[in-house]
This record gives structure tokens, sequence and C-alpha cells, in this order.
């Protein structure tokens, strides 16, 4: 790694997250909110008339709600079925709605060294994140469940697919898609949209989006922000297909004797993931930016290139928990920060970026 210490960026990010910048829309830009995956969704669509933009926007609300509900990884439904059954080891025909992020998940798993790993679900449950009270101050777990679960291993490699069959030779197995569904539902939602005759659009899940062509005669600018939202920290301008993820420790967790506890465990060690604030990744699809994200936070400020490479990811970055600047070169390139005083920026040399 290179250190290019006379860049300064503020120390506003505590963590990152990313937001259409606000800027005046243009003529024709039609916007649709709804709430799904526990946070509000916002359509943005431009260079249709108002009618279409807002038989699509319905269209959208509906399909979300639908994944929201397939996906729940606690509220009964097929997901809770699925894990029932991979936990009884038995071959089962897996319902439609889960296959797809079997099989996805299962790749991404591998690709990232299984720091991306929803197989962890019970260690999720054991945190308490998998509840609609993630936030209430508790006691982290006894040290002695959280070792044990660590120590059954479960990994998305011990879920065989054939053809629409799965099995589990790990009981210890149970998904939670917290890391990927958002992801992969703003994908189904984009192809919905394309379907539609929708070409220029960004689906964004409170700062999670994808945007595809662009708004009117500009590019979509997006913007990168201090999460404390007192702030933007840079903005990206992106006129074809391209998904801005945020995973960071801001978002979810909950605060005992003093000690921040987040929500992204890494699977190594059972504990939420140590060193990193946040990461911000861009990719085509929405699903792997999602899922890398979630890795490379994992992995953190010494491993984060090395992942990042092996999922074919080139535009990342990274704050550390000094609140230093880590990025890509491809990344460097493109993202135009909006303050020159700060924290140092380390720069990832490209052999080390470039899959
Ligand atoms: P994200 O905000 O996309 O980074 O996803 C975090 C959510 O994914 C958490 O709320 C958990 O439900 C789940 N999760 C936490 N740690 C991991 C991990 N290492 N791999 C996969 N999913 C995880
Ligand atoms: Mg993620």
């Amino acid at each position: 790694m290179t250190r290019t210490s006379p860049w300064r960026i503020p120390l506003l990010a505590i963590g990152l997250l990313s937001m259409l910048l606000a800027c005046s829309p243009e003529p024709g830009t039609y916007h649709h909110r709804f709430l799904a995956f526990g946070t509000l969704m916002d359509l943005t669509i431009a260079g249709v008339p108002e009618d279409r933009a807002s038989a699509a926007g319905k269209a959208l609300e509906d399909d979300f709600s639908v994944m929201h509900a397939v996906w729940h990884a606690w509220t009964p439904g097929p997901l809770t079925r699925t894990n029932s059954l991979l936990a009884e080891g038995r071959t089962f025909s897996a319902p439609p709605s889960v296959l797809p992020l079997v099989a996805l998940s299962k790749r991404l798993a591998e690709q990232s060294d299984n720091l991306f790993n929803p197989a962890i679900g019970r260690l999720i449950r054991l945190w308490g994140f998998q509840s609609d009270e993630p936030t209430r101050s508790r006691p982290p777990p006894d040290a002695e469940l959280i070792r044990q679960e660590v120590a059954k291993r479960p990994r998305m490699s011990d879920i065989t697919i054939d053809d629409y069959r799965l099995k589990s030779s790990n009981p210890a197995v149970q998904l939670d898609f917290g890391a990927i569904g958002k992801g992969y539902g703003i994908d189904l939602g984009i192809a919905h949209l394309r379907e539609l005759g929708i070409d220029n659009a960004i689906i964004n899940a409170g700062g999670d989006l994808r945007a595809i062509g662009r708004n009117g005669d500009r590019p979509w600018r997006i913007a990168i922000r201090g999460a404390d939202g007192e702030g933007v920290l840079g903005y990206l301008e992106t006129t074809g297909d391209e998904s801005v993820f945020t995973s960071g420790d801001y978002e979810r967790g909950f605060t005992w004797e003093g000690r921040h506890y987040h929500h992204i465990i890494d699977p190594r060690t059972g504990y939420p993931a140590q060193g990193t604030r946040s990461v911000t990744v861009v990719s085509t699809d929405a699903a792997t930016a999602d899922a890398a994200a979630t890795a490379l936070f994992v992995a953190g400020p010494a491993q984060w290139p090395r992942i990042a490479a092996r999922m074919g990811i080139t535009q990342v970055l990274l704050v550390d928990s000094a609140g230093v600047l880590h990025m890509t070169p491809a990344m460097q390139q493109r993202l135009h920060l909006l303050d020159a005083d700060g924290a140092d920026i380390v720069i990832t040399p490209a052999s080390a970026s470039t899959p």
C-alpha cells in the first residue's frame, strides 16, 4: 500500500452511507417512496410520462412487499421453513423464493473466503440482531455460547443443491440474508423496471442503490456522506448501470457498559468485526455489491484488497477505525472528494485490487 499523506479529508465519516445528492430533480423526474426491508425505499424514474412511472412505482412496491415477507429471517415463511429443514438434515424441495439466493450466496461466500457467510444465522440470532429491537441496550451474549457456535463452522458449502432440492450436511447452518437480500431485491426490481420499458432509474434502499441510465441529459449524481449526516464526503457520477452499497458499524447495534456492539459479525471470531467503520463498494449488480460490502467490512484494513480481488471488485472505499480512508485506484479516480482537510488516504495499488 502507498500512503499519500498530503491528501487529507474531513473526519466526518464515522461510517459512510450513500445517498442521492440533494440536487433539484430534472423536469420529468418521478419519485415513489415506500417502506420495505425495514427501510425507506426511494424509487426515482426519469424519461417516461408520469402515468407510466407511477404504474411502475406501484408494481415495484408490490414486488418489495413480497420479497420482504419471503426472506424474513424470523417471521414464519419460506425462509424459516427452509431453516427448519436444513437443521433436520433432510433433502427437501426449496421454496422458489429461496433457491436463487442460496445458489448466489454459495458462490459469493466461497469467493469471499466465507467472510460473507449467510449460514451464520444462529450467531446473528444469539447476538439479538434477528429482532425488531436490535438497538435495545443489553449485555453481549455469553462468550462460551459464541465459542460453541463458531466451533460448529456453519458454511454455505455445507448446503448441496441438487436441481431444486437442498440438503445441509451441518445442522448448525441457518440462513440469514440480511447482508444480500436488499441487493438481490434491487436487482430484481431493476429487471422489472427494464421490462416495463424504463431505462433511466434509481432504486435506493436507505442509501444502498442501483442506478441505470441517466437523469435527463445529465449523469446521476450519487453522494457519499458522513454517517452523522453532517456533510457530504464526496460524490460519484454514473450514466450506465452501477450499484453503490455501504456497510457501516453505525447501522444497527447496541451499547453495553460503554462499548458499542454492531451487527456485522466476523464468522471467524463470532464477534462484531473490528478495525472498520464503513465500506462502500461500487459494482454492476446490487447483490454482489451488497455481499462484498459486508465481506470487506469483515476483512478489515489489512485483508480487504485480497478479498476484493477474489470477488472481482475493483471499486472500494474503506474507512478504518482510525478514520483513515483506504481506496482502490479505480475508486480514487472517480470519487470527487468535497473537502481537502482531514484523515489520511491510503491508495491500494492496482496490482492488489485488480482480479
Ligand atoms: P450489511 O448491512 O449488508 O453489511 O448486512 C448486515 C446484516 O447481515 C446483519 O444485520 C446480519 O443479519 C447479517 N450478517 C452479519 N454478519 C454477516 C456476515 N459476516 N456474513 C453474512 N451476513 C452477515
Ligand atoms: Mg451487505
